[in-house]
This record gives structure tokens, sequence and C-alpha cells, in this order.
């Protein structure tokens, strides 16, 4: 929902939403026990049993096609959702203390260890990219009607940066 409107879609186009919330399910191929790796159970056994859960798939590698495909569409192509979705997943996992294996082949990991799995600051940073994706679908009129009606223009900070812009402050 938040790099829509940079895909020239619909925030809460239903295609797309699939394909993005696919394509964020997509890099745990690698582990069979996964949604996705469930589903295609020889394909991510091979791919698993190849690269390894986080390997290949969780690499710059794939971190770069990803971004090609966006390149290449202008961010408006029809895997476009899909590629959002995917370089989605790579920063969540990201933020874990097991992080990216970027440079796959090699065993070295990156991380930026803000978050673990399971913990509970997880639902918490869930819910505020849910919260901002839902800023961005609703859309510059009705953002500028709640943020006038609930006074958080009035408040000042980051949560009137976001969604109050300067006719909102009058
Ligand atoms: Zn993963």
């Amino acid at each position: 929902m938040l790099a829509a409107p940079w895909c020239g879609r619909p925030p809460l186009a239903v295609i797309g939403l699939g394909l993005a919330a696919f394509g964020a399910l997509l890099p745990d191929i690698d582990h069979p026990a996964s949604w996705v790796g469930r589903r295609t159970r020889p394909l991510s056994a091979v791919v698993g049993a190849v690269c390894g859960h986080r390997g290949l798939t969780h690499s710059a590698l794939a971190a770069a096609a990803c971004v090609w495909l966006l390149v290449v569409g202008g961010g408006h192509g029809p895997l476009a959702p899909l590629a959002v979705g995917y370089l989605s997943h790579l920063g969540g996992d990201f933020l874990t203390p097991r992080g990216l294996p970027l440079a796959w082949p090699l065993k070295r990991r990156w991380a930026l260890p803000l978050l673990r799995t399971g913990s509970a600051a997880e639902p918490l940073v869930v819910g505020v990219v849910v919260l901002l994706a839902l800023v961005v679908a609703i859309g510059p009129a009705r953002r500028d009607a709640l943020a006038r009606d609930t006074g958080l223009c009035a408040l000042g900070g980051p949560p009137a940066a976001l969604l109050c812009r300067p006719a909102s402050f009058r």
C-alpha cells in the first residue's frame, strides 16, 4: 500500500495487494515449512537444500533482481508489486539479528538487529507500518479531513508532519 502511489496504482487495488503479499512471502520459498514452502514442496525442498534458508533468496542478488524489475518497468510494470513485496520481506529480515547474507554464497550476514521475530516489539512495528500504509491508502483529501477533525495538526510533531499539509493548519 505504501509503494502503490509510486507504482501508479490505487493503494487498495486487489491484484496489486495480492501480488505484494505473495512477493512478501516468496523469499521464504527456501524453507519447506514456510507458507509458500509448504505449497511448493518439491521446489522449496530443492531451493532449501541447495541454498539454505535465508540464502540466495535473501541475498543482494535477489534484491538487485527486484530493483531491476522496478527500474525496467519504471515502477509501473505488472510485477512491480511483487518486487516491492519481496523487498519488504528482505527489509524485515534485515532488522532481525539473523540478518541477510547479502554476499551469498559467502556466509557473512548483515543486519540492523532492531527486532526479534516473535518479540513484543514485532506487532508494534507491524502496526506502525500498517498505519502508515492506511494513511497513504485513504488519500490526501480524507487524510486532511482526518487530521483536521482529530486535531492532530494542532498537536504538531511527527504525526502532524505526516498527515497535515500546510492547508490543514488553517
Ligand atoms: Zn525470510
